[in-house]
């Protein structure tokens, strides 16, 4: 989005403007004007002893997120925006160390994560290279205050629950719905399984629902051949769908082990055509999530994690509801089990609600795109949000 009087291409990412003061100093195109941004921003950076990305976990419509973009109009971002960019994230850094009571990570906390930082290939040089999607944070100030986090979520923010996965047990519960000529989706599921299955150390349960449309739940298990499935749940598909066995799964992995976490995960884009942006997403929700290090150091300071969160829920807004858009998360067991886990409601969206129901917006963590906007999720967002952020999560991890 171009910002009107100014010849600078401004990514406002997720169509949102740009705070009003950040507007007005572009718009006058005045290189004093910028200068004496940055000099506050210096003096800023110098009192706060901090640094952050460009996200606000706790005010999605407000801020509603302004990542480095490398896809305006086509063109990387010019050297003022992505120094608005961080004059932006500075903001939200002293903000959110504020909020948690300038709380600083202590020693153990700030190791682990400049270990990660260390490894990271959008490390330049001490700092979190911003020409690749990184937020351009000088990375020894980055890891200090506990409130901090990787703009590409290796590492996250961390509370006063802090609890590290201890050697953890993984389990898998996943819901298929075999539609009749949809094979390329919930064939290309089945081997999402086959290809993480070595990292669910505990059970895999898969629910089954099959009505007059489907495939047989014979057909369905002659497909995971080499495939180990410690239980198998068969339902008459209804509009209930992918929350038909949710809970019946849940039962199957109670557990009071403390280390022990549940993947929650189904058909995604089953209904759908093969182009179609939900086949996007269902990609994203997999590798995401298998993401194991992210995924437990999210899990070490919450109880519920995943990709693309959202506060702006499709079907019910409750004031602090929040979920994982695709409804793909990960939850540490233990927490699921001592509270309403057996709750169910007559319609298909409860595997949406879970996390909000049983868990606070503080208690979630979110290791990709955090704070979507729901009712945007087609090609034409993920071009313009989605895609050079998911570029940079995955260049982060060494992905192709
Ligand atoms: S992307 Fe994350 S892990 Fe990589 S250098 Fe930046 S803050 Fe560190």
């Amino acid at each position: 989005m171009a910002c009107e009087g100014c010849t600078t291409e401004l990514c406002t990412v997720r169509g949102k403007a740009l705070p009003k003061a950040m507007l007005t100093t572009c718009q006058r195109g005045n290189a004093a004007a910028v200068d004496a941004m940055l000099q506050k921003v210096e003096q800023a950076r110098a009192a706060v002893a901090t640094n952050h990305p460009d996200r606000h976990p706790r005010k999605a419509v407000v801020t509603a997120s302004r990542k480095p973009c490398q896809s305006c109009n086509g063109k990387p971002k010019s050297k003022l925006a992505r120094t608005v960019d961080r004059i932006v994230s500075l903001k939200n850094a002293a903000v959110d160390f504020i909020q948690d009571g300038m709380a600083v990570a202590n020693p153990e906390q700030q190791a682990k994560r400049s270990a990660i930082c260390a490894a990271c290939s959008l490390n330049k040089d001490g700092w979190c290279d911003d020409t690749k999607g990184g937020c351009g944070c000088n990375l020894s100030l980055k890891v200090m205050p506990r409130a901090s986090y990787c703009p590409l979520g290796k590492w996250s923010a961390y509370r006063d629950e802090y609890r590290p996965l201890v050697n953890p047990t993984r389990s898998l519960m996943f819901h298929l719905y075999p539609l009749k000529g949809k094979e390329w989706n919930w064939h290309w599921h089945i081997e999402q399984i086959r290809k993480h299955q070595d990292k669910f150390n505990g059970k895999i349960v898969v629910g089954v629902g099959v009505d007059k449309n489907t495939a047989t739940i014979e057909e369905v298990q002659a497909l995971f051949d080499g495939i180990r499935v410690d239980h198998w749940l068969r339902a008459d598909n209804n509009k209930m769908a992918e929350t038909l066995t949710h809970v019946e799964m849940l039962s199957l992995l109670n557990t009071d082990d403390p280390n022990a976490i549940i993947f929650r995960y189904h058909t995604k884009g089953v209904t759908k055509t093969r182009d179609a942006v939900e086949q996007k997403w269902a990609e994203i929700m997999w590798d995401g999530n298998m993401d194991l290090p992210s995924v437990e150091d999210a899990l070490a300071s919450h109880l519920v994690c995943g990709v693309m969160r959202s506060q702006t829920p499709l079907v019910k807004k409750k004031p602090g509801d929040f979920f994982y858009a695709g409804s793909a998360y990960w939850a540490r067991a233990k927490e699921v089990f001592e509270r309403d886990w057996q709750w169910k409601e007559p319609n298909r969206w409860v595997v949406e609600y879970v996390p909000a129901h049983l868990f606070s917006f503080a208690e979630s963590a979110c290791i990709f795109h955090d704070l979507v906007p729901s009712s945007v999720l087609n090609h034409q967002y993920f071009a313009e949000h989605v895609d050079a952020e998911w570029a940079a999560w995955k260049a982060a991890r060494g992905i192709e």
